[in-house]
This record gives structure tokens, C-alpha cells and sequence, in this order.
């Protein structure tokens, strides 16, 4: 299911291979997220050539549209939306518990109006799987509360109870493909260690770390992911739910991470925002009006194979649909790129260099 092929001697990086029933996931790996059943303006057939190995689905925002009666008749989110690759489909927990309108929590799961019109609906952990059964989920995730930053100790406490109360009728459920635990306690090292060890006791194909990026600093993200990880098994699959910029990424490789998702790339373009291995760009600065190069020097992507910095700001200026896709396709190829690079570099042993030039070269130039 999941082999360790290489383990970094000056890090706690891992080259692995998750073999899943609609293909060979390898780690460390960045997953495209596809909230509404799709990859932001990108078409599965483009994800495919950047090779995008696995990409995630999301249970909240297809259990309320288009909803489950045309999921089942679609036979599932892979024919649905015409991609055939491993799907990850988070539980919805997250999404009940920042986008809707939440109405009562209890032991059996949560009552809340959706985010749309506001109709009551009702997730419980049992809900959670069999959704992501019908969605047809390569690897499904238990139904978990995340806690939000900051967080009373004693709020963690019990939140993270009822949640591996959850995991275990999670487990309960049978399902056809593979479900990973999620690994919670806010900022607190004890409850986090709780918390894997719980998880592996009751024992799941793999491990996300998770209440992570919901607004807390760099070094509290850090210090969540290195309380959870020593206590999780070193043959299965670890996962950082919602990271991160391209240097986390790599900090969080260094620390024994396998994988991630995150909007960034398909969110940033939107305002224009590319990234490259110096750091992020803005392609509606004024600097790069008369730009003749590409995004990226050596950049094989559709977008600087043919245009100029200056033709996307243009597209980008003047809101035109093109430049938002194209500079979707640069950022998520620059992504899937960057961890291509860092298993080529697990492999061949400079991890180490790599992780310390790349972070030295980065700028963020975000506004
Ligand atoms: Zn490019």
C-alpha cells in the first residue's frame, strides 16, 4: 500500500509510493485541490499533462451542490468530472465549521445551514463516509472538528475528544478504498501527541496532521506538525491538510511530511500572482508591461512555452479569462514541479542543499 523508498540522512525527508486502485501516488506529492469538481479553470486533461497524480475532491461543497441524488446518478465524482486518477476527498468537517452557518454540535455530528440558501443539514462522521463513498474517494478522511486560532486549552481538550470518538465510528464504516485519521490539538504538544497516538491505536492507512493554516503563525504550524509526527507510524502516508506556500512545503518535507493540498496556486493567479523559484511575482506590476520573457525561464508550461510576461499583464489588466487559466497552469505545474524536483532530490541524497538554497533564493512578494 505504501512503501518507504528512501529515507534523508540529514533530514526526516521520505521518498515513498502510495499505490491506490486508480494509480501510484509518489511522495512527497502536492495534490490540486478541486473544490466544486474541478480544478479551478483547469480541465482534467491539462492536469494529466503537468502530471498531477492525485487531486482532492470536497464532500462539504458537493454534498450541498449538486448533492448526493446527482452524484449517485453520475456514478461518482471520477466520471462526473472526467478524471480517472486517485481521488482524496476531505470530510467536510472542515468546511461545517468555517463556511456554514453552524447551528448545534453534538455527539452524533453537526447540525448547520449551508453557506447557499441556508437549508439545515446534518453531518455526523457516518454521513461524512458514506458521502465520500458515493463520491467514490481514493483515500477518504474521517469527519474531524477543526479547532480554530487561537484555542482555550480546555475548548482543544474536548474538541479533540468527541473527535476521536468520531475517528473510531469513522472506522466503523466499511469503505471500499483507503481512510486516513486526522491528527488535531490546536497548539497544545500533549493533546497532539494524544491524538496520533489514539489515531494509531485504532489504526488507519495513513495520518493527516490537521487544524493547521487556520490562521496561526509559521512557527505554531511548524510546531504542530513536529509534535504529531514522532508519534506516527513510519510506513504510512503522512499528510499536511491546507499547506502551504512553497518553502513550508519544503520545511514541512524536512520534517517528514508526504502530502499536501493547497489553493494557493489556482487562488493567487487569479490577482495575478505566478510563482518561481525566486519567490512569487505580481504580473500586474508596471515593471513587466514591455516584459518579452516567460513566467519562468525554462518553464515548460503552456503559458511561458508561448507568452510574455507582458502579454499575461495585459490579460491579467484586462480581466480577460486566458490569463486567469494560464497563469493557473504556470502555478500549479510550479508546484507539482517543485516536488518532482525534491523526490529527484531525496533520491540522489541532496534534500539538505537543496531545502537550504531553495528557502535562501524565495521572496514572498505578496501584498
Ligand atoms: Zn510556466
Amino acid at each position: 500500500m505504501f512503501e518507504l523508498l528512501a529515507t534523508d540522512s540529514q533530514t526526516k525527508a521520505r521518498l515513498g509510493r502510495l499505490t491506490t486502485a486508480r494509480g501510484i501516488i509518489e511522495t512527497p506529492i502536492f495534490m490540486p485541490v478541486g473544490t466544486q469538481g474541478t480544478v479551478k479553470a483547469v480541465s482534467p486533461d491539462e492536469l494529466r499533462k503537468m502530471r498531477a497524480q492525485v487531486i482532492l475532491g470536497n464532500t462539504y461543497h458537493l454534498f450541498v451542490r449538486p448533492g448526493m441524488e446527482v452524484m449517485e446518478h453520475f456514478g461518482g465524482l471520477h466520471s462526473f468530472m472526467g478524471w480517472d486518477g486517485p481521488i482524496l476527498t476531505d470530510s467536510g468537517g472542515f468546511q461545517v465549521f468555517s463556511l456554514a452557518k453552524l447551528r448545534k454540535i453534538t455527539e452524533e455530528g453537526v447540525h448547520f445551514q449551508n453557506h447557499l440558501d441556508g437549508s439545515p443539514c446534518f453531518l455526523g462522521p457516518r454521513e461524512a463516509m458514506q458521502i465520500q463513498a458515493t463520491l467514490g474517494s481514493d483515500i477518504a478522511m474521517v469527519f474531524d472538528e477543526c479547532p480554530p486560532y487561537p484555542c482555550e486549552h480546555d475548548y482543544a481538550a474536548r474538541s479533540l475528544e468527541r473527535t476521536l470518538r468520531w475517528a473510531a465510528q469513522c472506522r466503523q464504516v466499511p469503505m471500499p478504498h483507503k481512510v486516513f485519521g486526522i491528527v488535531q490539538g490546536a497548539t497544545f504538544p500533549e493533546l497532539r501527541r494524544q491524538s496520533a497516538e489514539a489515531l494509531v491505536s485504532i489504526g488507519f492507512d495513513g495520518y493527516a496532521i490537521g487544524g493547521v493554516s487556520v490562521g496561526e503563525p509559521q512557527n505554531e504550524m511548524l510546531a504542530a506538525v513536529e509534535s504529531s509526527e514522532p508519534f506516527l507510524p513510519a510506513d504510512k502516508p503522512r499528510y499536511a491538510m491546507g499547506l502551504g506556500t512553497p518553502p513550508q512545503m519544503v520545511e514541512m518535507v524536512a520534517r517528514g511530511v508526504d502530502m499536501f493540498d493547497v489553493v494557493l496556486p489556482t487562488r493567487l493567479a487569479r490577482n495575478g500572482t505566478a510563482f518561481t523559484k525566486n519567490g512569487t511575482i505580481n504580473l500586474k506590476n508596471a515593471c513587466f508591461t514591455k516584459d518579452r520573457g516567460p513566467i519562468e525561464e525554462g518553464c515548460g508550461c503552456p503559458a511561458c512555452r508561448q507568452f510574455t510576461r507582458g502579454y499575461l499583464r495585459h490579460l491579467v489588466k484586462a480581466e480577460e479569462i486566458l490569463g486567469l487559466r494560464l497563469i493557473s497552469l504556470h502555478n500549479l505545474a510550479f508546484y507539482l514541479g517543485l516536488m518532482s524536483e525534491v523526490r529527484a532530490r531525496i533520491a540522489n541524497g541532496t534534500f539538505a542543499q537543496f531545502r537550504h538554497e531553495f528557502i535562501a533564493n524565495y521572496r514572498d512578494h505578496r501584498e
